[in-house]
């Protein structure tokens, strides 16, 4: 038995690619901007988060760059418009903008307020802000300060254990008045 020997190296050219083409197939945010494809059948390239129906693997080809993409000499998909800056890209630098409102301010501005500041309602922006980020604004903002701006009703001891010590170190009178309206 060798289970205990679980690390295979992988070559990483191939897993880029099964890697890239995974997230092709589940429209992962996170590859826009870092790579395109194009698709031999139909003539088309594409951001890898396009809508429209998938491709077979072997039909598809990646590339590092737009200008990668041009080279084919397809045509820019009319659906997810690699040309165009991406939803993605302008909701990037929103959430950005968001963030460092939330970092420079010494309590925890309203998320209502930090919406509208980046000109979008305040359901659009807690979308938006979690697709990003992969958390909301009041938990993007508790893990930044490092300190427990809510009250540890659901944080058991066990999950974070350094918690403790930090509770019992911080004073009592952290600002309780700054709790956000998230
Ligand atoms: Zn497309």
């Amino acid at each position: 038995m060798q289970s205990i020997h679980s690390s295979a190296s992988e070559p990483p050219a191939p897993s880029l690619q099964i890697r890239r083409l995974g997230q092709i197939r589940s429209r992962d945010p996170r590859a826009e901007g870092v790579f395109w494809y194009s698709v031999v059948t139909t003539g088309v390239y594409c951001r890898p988060t396009c809508p429209s129906r998938h491709a077979r693997p072997e039909n598809i080809r990646l590339h590092d760059s737009l200008a990668e993409a041009r080279v084919t000499g397809f045509r820019p998909c009319g659906r997810c418009r690699p040309e165009a800056a991406s939803l993605y890209e302008q909701h990037s630098d929103l959430v950005r903008a968001a963030c460092q409102l939330i970092e420079g301010g010494s309590k925890a501005p309203k998320g209502r307020e930090i919406a509208a500041v980046v000109g979008l309602s305040p359901s659009q922006f807690y979308k938006v802000f979690r697709r990003i980020t992969g958390t909301t604004p009041a938990g993007y903002a508790r893990s930044r300060q490092g300190t427990l701006w809510a009250s540890p009703v659901s944080v058991s001891s066990s999950e974070i254990p350094d918690f403790g010590t930090v509770i019992l170190g911080s004073s009592p009178s952290s600002p309780a008045t700054a709790l956000p309206g998230f």
